[in-house]
């Protein structure tokens, strides 16, 4: 019989009995300081990772992370490809979210697919969520991760409907810098750049994940309409199946910006009701539109960043280092933006028991 990956068979569920549901379990005194759970019923947040007495955290090139070490707290998010849990290693107390992925494939297949995910293993930077292990086991991909306590952009736009202009530009300057990173240094284009790939976290951080995770498997998995999230971010070029280069990232960035402000995808659906329903419809919106625009209510910097970012000719397009240097990036540097406030302010979307 086959062996249920989703949930490993070494990974406990651990729960706090109910009377402690809205204090941390990992408090000593009840108060919370620096290293401690919280737990809530609005959710799980790391007040921090460190602890003077913990032994030293695990680092991303520390290759002995192994399943049996960890303990399942709860699941916190599901994509299409599978579940993702936050999980606790058992002898440093440090959290990660674990991401398994079933496949349903022949072996070598699957074991080809995990080595292309390891580049995202080969990827750090701050701007970049740290990916500690890939591995293919039993008919599933594990892949273990950097715990971003806020969740995705995608769960942060549940919560606050749209982002106002300074924390967008705020939000804007990580991700450039992020794609900076991947672009002109890993020479890595991320192909499935999209809100749900976006993580946050308590301290205002704002980090890439999931290079071609998505993407790899819609191309493998022959079920094309189940990722309608992911090609709805992609550029016209690769839609189109034409060469595509790391301008086709910006183009999704164009996308996830103009979606944050205005609350709604840029492009409409043909039947509201239904929302798309298909990658087809996407597609030939995209390919065959003119590009979307930010409405004359928004600021002139914000719309002509929008432009830079959704021109079809993907040569007309801006680069990464030059969208860093635009007026709307440059109008509210020095406004002290306070993203962990505005973060927290939200709520963490995660793990609500
Ligand atoms: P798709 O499968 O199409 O890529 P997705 O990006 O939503 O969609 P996942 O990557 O599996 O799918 O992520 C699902 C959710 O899990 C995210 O939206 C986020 O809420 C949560 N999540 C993923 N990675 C982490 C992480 N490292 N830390 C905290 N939460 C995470
Ligand atoms: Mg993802």
């Amino acid at each position: 019989m086959k062996k249920d990956t989703s949930m490993n068979s070494n990974l406990k569920l651990i729960l706090p009995p109910p009377d402690e549901l809205t204090f941390g379990f990992i408090t000593r005194s009840g108060t919370f300081t620096d290293g401690d759970l919280l737990v809530n019923k609005d959710g799980v947040r790391i007040v921090s990772q460190t602890d003077d007495e913990s032994p030293p955290p695990i680092k991303p090139s520390d290759n002995h992370l192994s399943l049996a070490d960890l303990d399942s707290i709860k699941v916190i998010g599901k994509g299409n490809g599978g579940i993702v849990q936050l999980v606790r290693h058992k002898w440093t107390n440090q959290f990660f979210a674990l991401k398994v992925i079933q496949m349903n494939a022949e072996e070598s297949y699957c074991r080809l697919v995990a080595k292309e995910l390891k580049i995202n293993q080969l990827a750090q930077n701050p701007y970049i969520v740290v990916c500690y292990q890939i591995f293919y086991d039993n008919g599933a991909i594990f892949i273990i991760l950097e715990y971003m306590d806020g969740g995705s952009l995608a769960d942060l736009l549940k919560k606050v409907e749209t982002v106002l202009e300074p924390y967008l530009a705020a939000i804007c300057y990580q991700v450039l810098n992020g794609l900076i990173y991947l672009h002109h240094e890993k020479h890595v284009i991320h192909r499935d750049l999209k809100p749900s790939n976006l993580l946050i976290n308590h301290r205002g951080e704002v980090k890439i994940t999931d290079f071609g995770v998505s993407a790899i498997l819609a191309n493998t998995a022959d079920q094309a309409n189940s990722f309608v999230g992911t090609y709805a971010y992609m550029s016209p070029e690769r839609l189109n199946g034409d060469k595509y280069d790391n301008k086709s990232d910006i183009w999704s960035l164009g996308l996830i910006l103009l979606e944050c402000a205005t609350g709604q995808f840029p492009y409409a659906p043909p039947d509201k009701e239904k929302g798309w329903e298909g990658f087809f419809d996407v597609m030939v919106a995209v390919v065959e539109l003119a590009s979307p625009s930010a409405p004359e209510q928004f600021s002139p910097e914000f719309c002509s960043f929008i432009s830079s970012c959704l021109q079809k000719d993907p040569q007309k397009r801006s680069s990464a280092r030059e969208l860093l240097v635009h007026p709307f990036i440059k109008k509210f540097e020095n406004f002290d933006v306070d993203l962990a406030a505005y973060f927290k302010d939200a709520g963490s979307p995660l793990a609500t028991f």
